[in-house]
């Protein structure tokens, strides 16, 4: 992307709270040998990474901020730090920092509110934390999520686990990282041996089967070698991955590498994602397809919306008013409203440009 355009994003994403663009060299051959098969731009790396002319433009009605509303859930004291909705589980959003940035993430909100309003030193916030944890036994279950919480320092990563598994009640111990795509050599052999030691759980967010080359299946290798279980999870995104091919492929290219699948994502209806998001009755149709032409071990993935009252299926919605495009799920007997995305701004990704390599 030529350079003075890039420089006018990222003025124009500041203003609106969007994530500037960043990728990382590793990432950046990856799209060069995209656009050089291809012979344009708007493959399925680049619109990971780059933006699109629609990506500030386009735009759904109902649209909101945050649509998780992750920060009701914030405890005193540790906003923007700890997430704890459910009572055995938590989630640390370690760092604000990601080796790259991605274009449909979902967290634009909190990250681009943590740049304007840095965070305690890191020191403070782990120390934050552990006492949280601690006067909370109860949570078992400890997620570090981000940003991408494989940047921060070895050193307070291994101080982390040490602590967390001396202290407090957490026998789980997730990790959420898309620095194995974006920078593989970070996964370095000390790395793997210290995520292995504390059985540390990688959930890898993979979005292209593309994205699982030479010295990304080198990176996750060295940690199964060490005693790492590898999953993934991963939104389907528009442009990206919105073809059954694209998916099974994906999952396929995921077996091999023994990552298990968990959940696919509906994308959030965030400010500024509808690029990205694609309507309910097209993702439902995708998962029977992917259902129908896959083997078993892989399509017992779940579709899920990740909401206010925690993470919804298909099996949960009871109202859908398709005049409005009103969808209701409930859970526990809690409802949540999700206004689907409209059917006339979606152009589902051509198969041709979505597997370029044929
Ligand atoms: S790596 Fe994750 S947190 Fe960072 S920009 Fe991408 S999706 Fe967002």
């Amino acid at each position: 992307m030529p350079a003075q355009q890039r420089q006018l994003f990222n003025l124009r994403a500041k203003e609106l709270n969007v994530l500037p663009i960043k990728v990382p060299p590793h990432y950046e051959k990856l799209v060069r040998e995209e656009y050089e098969v291809l012979g344009y731009s708007g493959g399925p790396l680049y619109r990971a990474v780059y933006p699109d002319e629609d990506r500030l433009e386009l735009q759904d009605q109902h649209e909101v901020p945050d649509f998780v509303e992750d920060r009701t859930n914030m405890p005193l004291g540790l906003a923007n730090v700890l997430i704890h909705k459910y009572r055995r589980r938590a989630l640390f959003l370690v760092t604000d920092k990601c080796v790259g940035h991605c274009m449909y993430c979902f967290r634009q909100d909190v990250l681009t509110d943590i740049h304007g309003n840095p965070l305690p030193s890191l020191e403070e916030r782990l120390d934050l934390v552990m006492g949280y944890l601690i006067e909370h036994p109860e949570i078992s279950e400890l997620i570090l999520s981000g940003g991408d919480p494989l940047t921060i320092p070895f050193r307070h990563l291994s101080t982390l686990f040490e602590q967390l598994a001396r202290k407090t009640g957490v026998t789980d111990i997730r990790v959420h990282s898309r620095n194995i795509v974006f920078a593989p050599q970070i996964i370095s052999d000390n790395l793997a041996e210290l995520l292995g030691e504390y059985g540390v759980r990688i959930y890898i967010h993979v979005i292209h089967p593309y994205e699982i080359e030479e010295r990304m299946t080198e990176a996750v290798r060295r940690m199964q070698d060490a005693g790492v279980r590898t999953y993934s999870q991963f939104p389907i995104l528009r442009g990206i991955n919105d073809h059954v091919q694209v998916l099974e492929k994906l999952l396929r290219n995921l077996d091999e590498l023994r990552t298990n699948p968990i959940n696919l994502f509906i994308p959030d209806p965030i400010n500024y994602s509808a690029c990205f998001r694609i309507p309910m009755k097209r993702l439902l149709r995708l998962m029977d397809e992917l259902y129908w032409s896959t083997g078993s071990w892989t399509n017992g993935v779940r579709l899920v919306l990740d909401t206010p009252i925690g993470k919804v299926r298909r099996e949960d919605i009871v109202a859908w008013d398709e005049q409005t495009g009103r969808i209701t799920f409930q859970r526990e007997g809690k409802n949540v409203i999700y206004h689907d995305f409209s059917a006339e701004l979606d152009q589902p990704g051509e198969l041709d440009t979505l597997l370029w390599r044929g």
